[in-house]
């Protein structure tokens, strides 16, 4: 157990027990709702456009600590960032998550969102790691839910 393990745990508990943007969302034009049905995570993304960048995001909802750790550490990643960064971005965190425990990761672009680099050993988390993801991805397409089934 390395120390940069212990500290990826601390920002995980961190961001579980105090969430970022976490609430409504004024002026959101888009959302959707998402659930994990093996965890029983639930969360909502609303998301705030302008032109072809997200100029606000935030989450409602409640599940593990993994699940919201990873919706606070994505709206936090994504605020800011044109969708063509975020899909990039997307892809990124899905081939890290989906991937070997010990594979090599873009560090620069993945930043905070390193810390989940783990839950690649727990396949049941990886759902909890990425239903934020693609409850943010439904929500630009119009989707009204997403599940990670
Ligand atoms: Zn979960």
């Amino acid at each position: 157990m390395s120390d940069l393990r212990e500290l990826y745990q601390q920002l995980i508990l961190d961001h579980n027990k105090s969430p970022r943007n976490r609430g409504a969302l004024a002026d959101a034009d888009k959302h959707a709702e998402g659930y994990n049905p093996l965890c029983g995570d639930r969360v909502t993304i609303h998301v705030r456009l302008e032109n072809d960048r997200i100029a606000d995001l935030s989450f409602e909802g409640d599940g593990c600590a993994i699940s919201t750790a990873a919706a606070s550490l994505m709206t936090q990643a994504l605020k800011g960032k044109t969708l063509a960064e975020a899909d990039a971005l997307f892809e990124t965190y899905q081939g890290m998550v989906t991937g070997e425990p010990d594979a090599p990761i873009d560090q620069d672009r993945l930043g905070k969102l390193a810390v989940f680099q783990g839950v690649c050993e727990f396949p049941m988390r990886v759902k909890c790691a990425t239903l934020a993801w693609h409850t943010f991805r439904a929500a630009l397409n119009d989707g009204d839910t997403a599940t990670t089934e």
